[in-house]
């Protein structure tokens, strides 16, 4: 049986940061599960679908063939065959992957996939749904938050690194828009599973976070 870890959590917890930090220490594969929601987005942004239109998404998301493989450690996600890494992280995406994903005909595709990967391989899986609805029986579930004051902040930080234009209120009013969204849909908001270990990073350091995450994590594995 494959090893498993769930992380969950809002918009700029700093999931993947971790994950990929602690995939890379435990020798685990690291699954983004946000950057197949974000592919999907891209496709419906792409083709000018009308992110209001419920069923249009819905009826055109099975035009859209997303898939994941590993390179060098690295995940590279494909629409319809094309490498869209480079193309899915920007707010314009952010923000339409939190519409798209509450349509029910994208999220069941999204998860079969996810649940398949998983089921081939020992991996740490981030999203907002993974620990109650994807991996349900993962041997290691974390719910990672923090405030969204903070986690607005890492992500100007982040933006401004980059040189990007950008606003600290305009940020944390999209990072509260997209928590409320994406914890009040009907279909697996985001929650914590009831035996999700709790992670408030606010005042934590990366590298504590990192530490503690890889500690539960060999916990979990000697546990089996
Ligand atoms: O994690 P990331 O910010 O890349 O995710 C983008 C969007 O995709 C989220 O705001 C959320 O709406 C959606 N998502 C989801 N379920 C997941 C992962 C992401 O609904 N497992």
């Amino acid at each position: 049986m494959s090893f498993n870890v769930a992380i969950d959590g809002p918009a700029g917890a700093g999931k993947s940061t971790v994950a990929k930090a602690v995939a890379g220490k435990m020798h685990l594969i690291y699954v983004d599960t946000g950057a197949m929601y974000r592919a999907m987005a891209l496709f419906m942004i792409r083709e000018g679908v009308n992110l209001r239109e419920k069923a249009a998404i819905a009826e055109k998301c099975h035009e859209a063939r997303i898939t994941i493989r590993h390179e060098d450690g690295v995940q590279v996600v494909c629409l319809n065959e094309e490498n869209v890494n480079s193309l899915i992280r920007t707010e314009e995406v952010s923000h339409a992957a939190s519409l798209v994903s509450v349509i029910p005909e994208v999220r069941t595709t999204m998860v079969n996939l996810q649940k398949r990967l998983a089921a081939d391989s020992d991996c740490i899986m981030d999203g907002r749904d993974i620990g109650t609805c994807v991996l349900p029986g993962a041997q290691l579930k974390i719910y990672l938050t923090a405030s969204s004051e903070v986690r607005a902040k890492r992500r100007y930080d982040e933006l401004a690194a980059r040189g990007e234009a950008c606003d600290l209120k305009t940020i944390q009013a999209d990072i509260e828009d997209r928590d409320y969204r994406d914890m009040h849909r009907e279909i697996s908001p985001l929650k914590q599973a009831e035996d999700a270990v709790l992670v408030d990073t606010s005042h934590m350091t990366q590298e504590e976070v990192i530490h503690a995450v890889a500690d539960l994590c060999t916990q979990a594995r000697v546990r089996g």
